[in-house]
């Protein structure tokens, strides 16, 4: 982290940077998934490094940015060493994405913190209210619009807009030190979105599924978002957000295996990587 004060004493401009850890990157089922028993399940029951928890980001500068709040999120946050949340935002209202909002109210309230900023779109605002209204007094809710840009520690969060469920965003940040793509829930990228990506340094695109996308209107498949990074050329690309299994499994050595003649720059994120953007 670093900071600078100009010489007059005027004004105080900051050149904060920013660290993007990967809470969890799997999919609705998570991997291993309770009621699977393919290769990929086997391979992160064998091996507790390649599990995957529920899709949620944490973005670090002078501060703590959470991005989602799957049902999985105690355990994400006490693996990271978490000990303070000061902003939310919520891509989404699917259970994937949310269910683990509850565990931020204890967070909220005893800690004195509350209300906790907050980036949501408008359905998602009314879903809150349904489903977590007995904690509405712990979220300042801003409803955000596609398109829409807002500033949360020294970083510029844009909304995009993506093909998935009504009121699902991705988002792009911007900073000093350049920008970053963070796409977990989407199927084929709208015209707007792509030209607003365009040059990312990084690109984390969700990649729900590998062979045979069973849903294509709303989710990528491994090699749809392949060809997404192929076009944009980001300097690295993540995939995240992935379900490992369905129709012909694939475990994570053998994705890695197929990423490798794409250069080291194309991955496979993982629980609790911590990347610079
Ligand atoms: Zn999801
Ligand atoms: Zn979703």
């Amino acid at each position: 982290m670093s900071a600078y004060e100009k010489t007059d004493g005027t004004a105080v401009l900051a050149a904060v940077e920013h660290t993007l850890t990967f809470l969890g990157t799997g999919a609705g089922g998570g991997v291993p998934s309770f009621f699977c028993n393919c290769a990929a399940c086997l391979e992160a029951a064998r091996e507790p490094q390649l599990e995957r928890t529920r899709c949620s980001v944490l973005i670090t500068g002078r501060k703590n940015v959470l991005i989602d709040a799957p049902p999985d999120l105690r355990r994400q946050l006490l693996a990271a060493g978490t000990r303070r949340i000061d902003g939310f935002i919520l891509t989404h209202a699917h259970y994937d994405h949310s269910g683990g909002l509850g565990d931020i109210e204890f967070h909220a309230r005893i800690d004195g913190i509350a209300p906790i900023p907050s980036y949501m779109s408008r359905e998602s605002a009314v879903w809150l209210q349904g489903a977590f209204g007995f904690m509405a007094d712990c979220l300042a809710v801003h409803v955000i619009e596609t398109g829409e840009e807002f500033v949360l520690d020294d970083m510029t969060y844009t909304a995009l807009e993506v093909t998935h469920s009504p009121g699902t965003f991705g988002l792009l940040t911007k900073t000093n030190h350049g920008r970053a793509a963070y796409i977990p829930d989407t199927g084929p990228l709208p015209w707007a979105t792509l030209e607003a990506i365009r040059g990312v340094e990084t690109l984390i695109l969700g990649a729900s599924f590998w062979g045979r996308n069973r849903l294509p209107e709303d989710h990528l498949s491994v090699e749809e978002a392949l060809s997404i990074a192929r076009d944009i050329r980001p300097k690295d690309f993540y995939l995240t957000h992935l379900s490992m299994h369905y129709d012909s499994p694939v475990t994570n050595h053998e994705l890695e295996s197929y990423l490798a003649p794409f250069g080291g720059s194309f991955r496979v994120a993982r629980d609790g990587l911590s990347i610079s953007i």
